[in-house]
C-alpha cells in the first residue's frame, strides 16, 4: 500500500508537471506571436478606471451574451464554473500529490484538513451544484449544435465540440470520485448515504451504497484516476484550441480600442516607403491579440451583412485567418490572390466561404466589408479589428499593388482631380443651391456662423441628396439658423478613398480641407451625410482639424424640441414610416435616439425594423462600396430593403445619401418605388414646413 501511494504521488505530480508545463510553454509561444505585432500608434492604456469597468461588465456581468439569454446563461455556468471548480481540481490534485504521506502514518491533503466544519460544507455544496450545472449546460450546449441551433453555430466546429464532450467527462467522472468519497466519509461517521451538502453527488452515493467498503474504495481510485488524468488532458489539449480565449479576453476587453474605430494603424507617408499590410506580423499587437481572444460564437458572423447576402466574408473567419497564418503559416502573405472559380461544386462552403484559403484572406472578402462595424457591435469581447484589418489590407493591394476592382479607378480619379467621386467640378459645386441664396463662408468677411454647412458631394452631385440639402436650408432659413457653406471651396472628406484602401489621398484631401477651414470662423459643422460626420469630427484631428460636428438629426431634433421650426402638423399624414439607421450615425457615432425624436415631433407614425439602432443591418454602401459592383450573391440593400417593406411602412427615413441611393435602387428592384417612398429626415420636416416659412 505504501509504494502504491508513494507512486500514485510521483505519478500525479509527473503528470500535473507535464500537463501544465505544456500549457505554460503554448501561452509563453502565443503571447511571444502576438508581441510580435507592431506597436501600433493606439492608446491603449489610458482611462484605467473605464477599462477596469469595461473588463467586468463585458466577463463576469455578461453584458453582451445578455443579449441572448440561453446563451448567456450557458456561457455564465462555464465561466463561474471554471472559477469554483478550479478549487475542486486544486484538491484533487494536491490529494494526489501529497498521499505518499499514508506511507509514513499520515494522511493525504484535503481542504477539511484546514478548513472549519462550516466553510468544508459550503465548499462541497458550491462543487456539488457547479459540477451538475456545468454537465448539464455542457450537454445542453452539444445537444444546440448537434441539432443545427442556433444557426450561427453552423458548421459545427470540431474544437467546440471536443471541448464539450472533455466538459462532460470531466464533470462524469467527478462525480464518480466524489459519489464513494462521500459514501466512505458517512460511513465511517456511522452516517446514511445522503448528505444536504452535496445533493446531486448524494445520489450518486446512494447508487453505489449496496457495495462493500473494499468496492467501495477501488471505485473511488478510479474515479480519482479517471477525474485527474481527463483534468490533465484537458489542460494540456486547452491552449491549442479557440479555448484560448479564456486567457486572452481579459486583456482585449481591457486594452479595447477607443479610438481609431474601424480604421488601421496611421501612414506616415514621409517616414514609410511601404504602405498597407500583407504580412500578419504587420498588424497591430492588439489586432493579433483579437484573433486569440475569439471565442468563435459566430455572433459577428450573423450580423455582417456581406454574409447574410451571400458574399463569402465572415468576420470570423478573417481573425481565425489571422491567428492560422500568424501560428502556422508565417511565411505565406495574409491576402490570398488564387483565381477562385466559384461555380465549380465544393469550391464555396455551405455559409459561403472559400474552402481553401484558410489562414489567407482573399481578395474577394476584403472587397466585400462595407465596414459597417456590426461585428464590431455584436462581439461580447470587444473585438474591433476586423474592419481595420480588411481596409490595412486594401491599402496594401491599392497603394502597392494598385490593384482594385476597377469600377474604383473612376472614384479615385475624380477625387485626385475634382475632389468628388462623381467627377463633378468644384465650379459646379454650388448648383444644388440654385435659387435659395445660401450664403458663402468666403462672403462673410470674416464674421462668425454659428454653423458651417458641409455640403458633402453626395449632397452636391446626386439629385436626391441635393433634394436633401434644399430641404435642410429650408427648414435652417425657417427657424433663423445662422448657416453658410463653403461652395467651391469644398472637397470630399476623403471617407471613400480612405475606405477603399487609397489612404494617400484620403491624406491629401483631408489637409487641403483642414487648410480651407481654417482662416474660417464657426462654431459648428454640420452635415447630412454620417461619412462626413465621423471623417471631419474623428478622423481629421490627426491631420489637424479639431472640429464640433453636429449631424442634421441632432440639430433638427434640437430645433423642433426648441420650437424653432414652424410646422403645420396638419399636414401629418397617416404614412407609416420606418427609419433606416445609417451604419456611421448609429454605431461609429453612437447616434440612434435624434432621428427617432424627428420623427416623434414631426407627428408621423414609426415602426421599427427587425434589427434597427446600433444593430441596424448596412445598406451596402460603406465602405466605398457604393462606387463598386456587387458581382456575389444578393445585393445588401435589396436585402435590407425587403427588412423595411416587412414592416408594412409605406416610407423608408433615412439620414444619408448613401442610404438614400441604396434604399431607393433597392424599391426599384422589387418593384415597390411607386408605392413606397424613400425619404431623408429634412424633407419629412420639410414636407411639414408652415407655407410661406422658409
Ligand atoms: S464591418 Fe460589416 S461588412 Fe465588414 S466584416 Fe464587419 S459586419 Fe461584415
Ligand atoms: S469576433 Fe467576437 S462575435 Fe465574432 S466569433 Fe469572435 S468572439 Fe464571437
Amino acid at each position: 500500500m505504501a509504494v502504491l501511494a508513494v507512486l500514485q504521488s510521483v505519478l500525479v505530480a509527473a503528470l500535473s508537471a507535464i500537463a501544465f508545463g505544456f500549457m505554460a510553454v503554448e501561452l509563453r509561444r502565443l503571447a511571444r506571436l502576438i508581441a510580435s505585432g507592431t506597436p501600433g500608434d493606439e492608446i491603449l492604456t489610458d482611462v484605467p478606471a473605464e477599462r477596469l469597468s469595461k473588463l467586468v461588465s463585458f466577463s463576469l456581468g455578461h453584458r453582451k451574451l445578455k443579449e441572448d439569454a440561453s446563451a448567456g446563461i450557458l456561457h455564465a455556468v462555464f465561466l463561474y464554473g471554471f472559477f469554483v471548480l478550479g478549487i475542486g481540481h486544486l484538491e484533487v490534485l494536491l490529494e494526489g500529490v501529497t498521499c505518499f504521506l499514508v506511507a509514513f502514518g499520515g494522511r493525504a491533503f484535503t481542504y477539511d484538513r484546514v478548513l472549519p466544519a462550516g466553510l468544508t460544507s459550503a465548499y462541497h455544496l458550491s462543487q456539488d451544484v457547479f459540477a451538475a450545472a456545468v454537465l448539464v449546460a455542457a450537454a445542453i450546449a452539444l445537444a444546440r449544435r448537434f441539432a443545427g441551433r442556433p444557426a450561427r453555430l453552423l458548421p459545427r466546429s470540431a474544437d467546440g465540440e471536443r471541448i464539450l464532450w472533455f466538459l462532460l467527462a470531466l464533470y462524469v467522472t467527478f462525480f464518480l470520485l466524489a459519489g464513494p468519497s462521500l459514501l466512505l466519509r458517512q460511513r465511517a461517521a456511522g452516517a446514511a448515504a445522503l448528505s444536504l451538502v452535496q445533493p446531486v453527488t448524494s445520489f450518486a452515493a446512494v447508487a453505489f451504497a449496496s457495495l462493500a467498503t473494499p468496492a467501495v474504495e477501488a471505485l473511488r481510485g478510479l474515479g480519482f484516476w479517471a477525474h485527474t488524468l481527463v483534468f490533465l488532458a484537458f489542460a494540456a489539449y486547452l491552449p491549442t484550441t479557440k479555448h484560448m480565449h479564456l486567457v486572452f479576453a481579459w486583456p482585449n476587453l481591457y486594452f479595447f480600442r477607443r479610438q481609431r474605430y474601424g480604421l488601421p494603424p496611421r501612414t506616415f507617408f514621409e517616414k514609410t516607403e511601404k504602405f498597407g499590410i500583407d504580412q500578419v506580423q504587420e498588424l497591430p499587437w492588439k489586432s493579433l491579440l483579437d484573433s486569440f481572444a475569439c471565442t468563435e460564437c459566430g455572433r459577428c458572423n450573423s450580423v455582417c451583412p456581406a454574409h447574410a447576402t451571400g458574399k463569402p466574408l465572415q468576420p470570423m473567419k478573417v481573425l481565425r485567418d489571422v491567428k492560422l497564418n500568424l501560428r502556422d503559416r508565417t511565411d505565406a502573405a495574409l491576402v490570398s490572390d488564387s483565381q477562385i472559380d466559384r461555380s465549380r461544386p465544393g469550391v464555396v462552403r455551405g455559409d459561403g466561404g472559400y474552402l481553401q484559403v484558410d489562414g489567407q484572406v482573399h481578395l474577394d472578402e476584403l472587397w466585400a466589408c462595407t465596414t459597417c462595424a456590426a461585428c464590431v457591435q455584436a462581439c461580447p469581447v470587444l473585438i474591433d479589428s476586423v474592419p481595420g484589418t480588411l481596409v490595412a489590407l486594401r491599402q496594401s493591394q491599392v497603394m502597392m499593388e494598385s490593384r482594385f476592382p476597377q469600377e474604383a479607378t473612376t472614384a479615385f480619379k475624380g477625387l485626385e482631380t475634382k475632389g468628388n467621386p462623381w467627377g463633378l467640378g468644384p465650379d459646379r459645386r454650388m448648383e444644388w443651391a440654385e435659387g435659395l441664396e445660401v450664403p458663402l463662408m468666403s462672403e462673410l468677411a470674416g464674421r462668425e456662423v454659428e454653423y458651417l454647412l458641409w455640403v458633402g458631394c453626395a449632397g452636391a452631385t446626386d439629385p436626391r441628396a441635393r433634394k436633401t440639402n434644399q430641404a435642410l436650408v429650408r427648414i435652417l432659413k425657417a427657424a433663423g439658423v445662422d448657416f453658410a457653406t463653403l461652395g467651391s471651396e469644398e472637397r470630399c472628406t476623403g471617407d471613400p478613398a480612405r475606405r477603399l484602401g487609397n489612404e494617400y489621398v484620403f491624406a491629401q484631401l483631408a489637409s487641403e480641407n483642414v487648410a480651407t477651414l481654417t482662416p474660417y470662423r464657426f462654431r459648428k459643422i454640420l452635415v447630412t451625410c454620417p461619412h462626413c460626420l465621423n471623417s471631419l469630427g474623428k478622423e481629421y484631428r490627426e491631420h489637424g482639424g479639431n472640429y464640433s460636428v453636429v449631424h442634421h438629426s441632432q440639430l433638427l431634433s434640437e430645433l423642433l424640441a426648441a420650437g424653432r421650426v414652424p410646422l403645420d402638423l396638419a399636414k401629418s399624414s397617416d404614412e407609416l414610416v420606418t427609419f433606416h439607421d445609417p451604419c456611421y450615425l448609429a454605431r461609429y457615432s453612437d447616434t440612434v435616439e435624434p432621428p427617432r425624436d424627428v420623427l416623434d415631433r414631426i407627428g408621423v407614425k414609426s415602426v421599427e425594423m427587425t434589427q434597427s439602432g446600433k444593430s441596424g443591418f448596412c445598406c451596402g454602401a460603406g465602405g466605398g462600396r457604393i462606387f463598386l459592383e456587387e458581382r456575389i450573391g444578393k445585393r445588401v440593400n435589396v436585402e435590407r430593403t425587403e427588412q423595411a417593406l416587412a414592416t408594412g411602412a409605406s416610407t423608408v427615413a433615412v439620414g444619408c445619401p448613401f442610404c438614400m441611393t441604396m434604399m431607393t435602387d433597392g424599391t426599384k428592384a422589387k418593384g415597390v418605388d411607386e408605392q413606397v417612398k424613400v425619404k431623408d429626415l429634412a424633407e419629412l420636416v420639410a414636407e411639414r414646413l408652415r407655407p410661406g416659412a422658409s
